[in-house]
């Protein structure tokens, strides 16, 4: 199975055009893995986690063609995930050579808002409401939503997806996982975990509503304990913020030493 990782920032992107700070002004110098985009990854070309306003510069950068696309899932509608203004780009008139419906996938709140920015055509568009830990087959995978610990207004969600026999935790916007989500995944046997690293170093080994390095490494250590990863499962972080004060480097040397791996913009892994 082929993932690319399209974007691999949190909310602001890195650098952010808005800031002077000593990680985005070193960004502007440097390029390369350091520059980000707001998250999302693609599995096979057909299966999306999150809509992104940066949506457009993946599809023209790593040339990718959207009406490929047969899944969308959504975690939650924060501004760097979700954007149904962009997906209405997708509308008769607006887009010609569509031959099937996109399938969206998201909370209530997620599908609500596509219902009210894009006008309904079931030829282009159809909506799923998903609750947590309520296994639904898709055209592309099989796929259970987990509890997040992300925003208290929202049900935001990560997503287990079961394709090509391989098992895969998405696991993005969240802090340390509710036990509800822990409670579910004891007896699973991931082959790969992408989880929310967006602060640096917090001195926190189970951080609230985002990740940070100790609650990463504190996560693969319960996955090791509790056998819920393959004994060569992978571990990718994404979601970074400039606000960690790190380039990509500085959380490669992190994680290095644990075997994770630091994602940055267009990579690509097969498993
Ligand atoms: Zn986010
Ligand atoms: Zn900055
Ligand atoms: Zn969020």
């Amino acid at each position: 199975m082929k993932i690319h990782f399209l974007g691999t920032a949190a909310a602001e992107g890195i650098p952010n055009p808005h800031c002077t700070c000593s990680v985005c002004e070193e960004t502007r110098k440097r390029g390369g893995k350091n520059i980000r985009s707001r998250t999302s990854v693609i599995f096979d070309d057909e299966l999306k986690v999150d809509d992104p306003p940066d949506a457009f510069y993946h599809a023209v950068r790593d040339q990718i063609n959207f009406t490929k696309l047969k899944d969308l899932l959504i975690t939650h509608t924060h501004g760097d995930h979700f954007t149904p203004q962009d997906l209405l780009n997708r509308i008769e008139g607006f887009a010609h050579g569509v031959n099937a419906p996109l399938h969206v996938y998201g909370n209530d709140l997620a599908v609500q808002g596509y219902r009210q920015n894009i006008p309904p055509d079931k030829n282009r568009f159809v909506y799923h409401r998903v609750l947590p830990f309520q296994e639904i087959k898709t055209q592309t995978a099989t796929i259970t939503p987990l509890l997040a610990d992300h925003d208290p207004n929202e049900t935001c969600l990560l997503y287990y997806i079961e394709k090509d026999g391989k098992q895969i935790l998405y696991g993005n916007d969240t802090g340390w996982f509710p036990e509800a989500t822990w409670e579910w995944l004891k007896g699973k046997q991931l082959d790969l975990a992408i989880l929310d690293c967006t602060g640096g170093y917090y001195k926190n080994k189970r951080s609230r509503n985002h990740m940070c390095i100790e609650t990463v490494l504190e996560v693969k250590k319960v996955f090791q304990e509790e056998h819920i990863m393959k004994e060569n499962g992978r571990i990718i972080a994404t979601h970074f913020t400039h606000n960690a004060g790190l380039l990509h480097e500085g959380f490669v040397e992190a994680f290095e030493p644990y075997q994770i791996e630091v994602a940055y913009d267009g990579m690509i892994i097969n498993i």
